[in-house]
């Protein structure tokens, strides 16, 4: 990965489904190159359970947009050639793109079938709430329109731990699929008792099928898609041995090496700590926790210590690990995992994940671009961008010197010209704002700083040690950075 890789999130829930995404991202490229990004997690690129489904509905795995299938050729975002278009694009600006993996459930099956079941507690699923009995449901997938080209393979109830509707009685609940080596996974998450189930029909990627299946699609993609990475979606809900087996099978199977990132959805870092450990460090995880301390932090306001913002984050205790993000699809207001970080406190979180030194920080479009065609934050954003690319490098010392106010400073290295900065982050309203002195060293003596974000007036001459009394404002951001004419 190069120095200060910075990965966006290409999509937010409410794109309009015009079929025209890949190709806005194509148009986009250029700009977000040159503001950084280098890296795009791209949304779910298979066919859903509909022209609208944003792509965590996965219906097919081979179909990117090339049959038709659910009443549509393209899929939310565009068609298969479209697709490759735009990794073509990326590549030749050296950029790398990410695909997004649901390998958890499917939806939209062709026909019900009629197995026995269970129906289980929603709240404990290890706790049935009736007798199993014949249900009949939606698990049968033969995908009519693609005809077997590139895979045969067919979808059965004996494929699925669970369903969530059983058609012959409109009955709605959550059902646990009986049978020989059936049951849901031991390894993923222990809410609800069981956190195997998520939706749709949940995929047992303990059936020896399945994984032969998943693996074989898995080489298909990555040979025909030139993605370089994959961001896995919904691992809490999927058997973590398998996912450890399954990163190692692409790994080894794949002729290039690929980034890997999970969505680990959870504010407890033991459990992603434990995670970690259970897929040998195979993948990085999304640092929840730290997101959710940017939402209390919006939350709270000024009774906010921003001193324990990182306490029991990733970035902190497995800084290699983390992808920092702010908000992103699933956080963004009307949500499933709604918990979006509040205006004010979104610039300076991600002033908090774009400079510092740890974590692989993640721009997410609907914060960029807006939310359902909404005003983005790309104005503001774009010198924290810039920030990151020319000045984020070096030496970082930490000074969160009050409950209201932290600071930390980069002392740049010799291969970015220019490079260092003092950040500070104020969430209270101390009269005279907030100050402290930071030395930078001596080399630094009599150059002039200002405040790229344009938020504080004036600026400060630096004096023989390097140092000066740096300040921001009420409820405010700096980052000073070197005066270049
Ligand atoms: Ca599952």
């Amino acid at each position: 990965m190069q120095k200060n890789g910075l990965m966006f999130q290409a999509f937010e829930w409410d794109l309009p489904a015009d079929a025209q995404h890949w190709e806005r991202l194509r148009g986009a490229a250029t700009e977000l190159q040159e503001y950084g990004v280098d890296s795009l997690w791209l949304p779910p690129a298979h066919k859903g359970v509909s022209r609208e489904d944003v792509g965590y509905g996965s219906y097919d795995l081979y179909d990117m947009g090339e049959f038709d299938q659910k009443n549509t050729v393209a899929t939310k975002y565009g068609t298969v050639e479209e697709l490759i278009a735009l990794l073509e694009t990326l590549h030749e600006r050296g950029m790398r793109a990410y695909a997004d993996i649901v390998l958890n459930h499917k939806g939209g099956a062709d026909e019900t079938e009629i197995f026995r079941a269970t129906p289980v507690n929603p709240e404990d699923r290890l706790s049935p709430v009736g007798e199993s009995r014949d249900i009949e449901g939606w698990t049968k997938f033969t995908f009519p329109g693609r005809q077997d080209k590139y895979s045969a393979f067919q979808w059965h109830f004996s494929h699925f731990t669970g369903v969530d509707f059983d058609q012959r009685t409109g009955e709605k609940g959550i059902f646990r699929i009986e049978g020989e080596d059936a049951g849901f996974s031991e390894k993923v998450d222990g809410e609800k008792g069981n956190f195997d189930y998520l939706m749709n029909a949940d995929i047992d990627v303990d059936n020896p099928d399945v994984r032969a299946e998943l693996f074989r699609w898995g080489k298909w993609f990555f040979d025909r898609f030139p993605f370089d990475g994959m961001r896995m979606d919904a691992i809490k809900h999927i058997d973590s041995q398998f996912m450890h087996d399954f990163v190692q099978e692409m790994q080894d199977q794949v002729d290039r090496d690929l980034y890997v990132v999970g969505e680990y959805w959870t504010a407890g870092l033991e459990t992603l700590q434990h995670y970690l450990d259970q897929v040998s460090y195979q993948l990085d995880l999304f640092d929840v926790p730290l997101h959710f301390k940017f939402f209390q932090a919006g939350q709270d306001k000024e009774n906010f210590d921003l001193r324990t913002l990182f306490d029991d984050t990733l970035v902190r205790s497995k800084p290699q690990q983390a992808v920092t993000f702010v908000d992103n699809h699933d956080s963004q207001p009307g949500q499933a995992l709604e918990s979006f970080v509040d205006d004010g406190f979104k610039i300076q979180a991600y002033a908090l994940i774009l400079l510092r030194q740890d974590g692989y920080p993640c721009l997410f479009y609907g914060d960029y671009y807006g939310i359902g065609g909404g005003p983005g934050q790309e104005e503001a954003l774009n010198p924290l961008l810039l920030a990151r690319k020319y000045r984020a490098y070096g030496e970082e010392i930490d000074n969160f010197f009050d409950p209201n106010c932290i600071a930390f400073a980069r002392l740049g290295d010799a291969d970015h010209p220019h490079s260092g900065l003092v950040c500070l982050v104020s969430n209270g309203y101390a009269p005279e704002g907030y100050h402290c002195r930071m030395e930078l060293g001596p080399d630094w003596a009599g150059q002039i700083f200002y405040d790229v974000t344009g938020r504080q007036e004036g600026t400060l001459t630096l004096d023989d040690q390097g140092g000066a009394e740096f300040y921001v404002g009420q409820n405010s951001l700096a980052v000073w950075v070197e005066q270049v004419e």
